[in-house]
């Protein structure tokens, strides 16, 4: 997905995907993919303990493997975890038999039925075999914080535009993303805090079924 905000078609065929979750408030979705590492996840969880919120780590299982301390630092200190694959692996590239069965060597690491495919990129069998085990969470504010196309003022601007109540937004605890996210992120949250949205957890919010679709 290489756009700010997914279009309905692709919504539609991803049916069951959450792109955006039922608020009765102003509550937005912070998460975090690709971590943990030493060089940016410890900050990313210093920075939300000073502003006290929560945010939803969707993690590469081999980053869990080198770095348990810090997957378990995050849970610690009250955040969510998902599965974002062992290998960061794109569907698109891989079979789905080969796709699964990452997902699952990340499952005997990660202990969450949340599930966010890297890049967005999935094929629809893949889709619907783990959207039998797993609750699957996409997005519709990505950030690029990612992106060398991209300042950190554009990375703060397309929260911005894009947020609304319900939100999930996209940022990376990434040697990628490093500094564009660490210069842009709490930015983020200062404009996010002035509009008056509160930080939920993607997980308690499924569970109590507040689903848009
Ligand atoms: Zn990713």
């Amino acid at each position: 997905m290489l756009i700010e905000s997914p279009p309905q078609l692709y919504r539609c065929i991803f049916r069951g995907a959450h792109w955006r979750l039922n608020t009765t408030g102003k509550v937005i979705y912070l998460t975090f993919d690709d971590g943990p590492i030493p060089q940016i996840t410890p900050w990313v969880l210093d920075l939300l303990d000073r502003y006290g919120i929560k945010a939803t780590f969707f993690c590469i299982g081999d980053n869990v493997r080198k770095y348990p301390a810090i997957y378990h630092e995050i849970i610690m200190r009250g955040h969510g975890v998902g599965n974002h694959t062992y290998h960061h692996l794109q569907g698109l590239k891989v079979a789905t038999e080969t796709y699964l069965q990452d997902v699952e060597m990340a499952a005997r690491l990660i202990d969450s039925t949340l599930f966010r495919p890297p890049h967005g990129h999935i094929r629809l069998p893949q889709f619907y075999a783990l959207r039998r085990k797993y609750q699957m969470v996409l997005w519709d504010v990505v950030t690029r914080d990612y992106s060398y196309l991209r300042t950190a003022h554009d990375v703060i601007n397309n929260v911005k535009q894009y947020t609304r109540s319900g939100s999930i937004i996209v940022f990376h605890d990434s040697v990628k993303a490093g500094q564009r996210m660490q210069q842009s992120l709490p930015h983020a949250i200062d404009w996010l805090l002035e509009q008056g949205y509160t930080f939920g957890l993607v997980g308690d919010a499924l569970n109590n079924d507040n689903v848009i679709g």
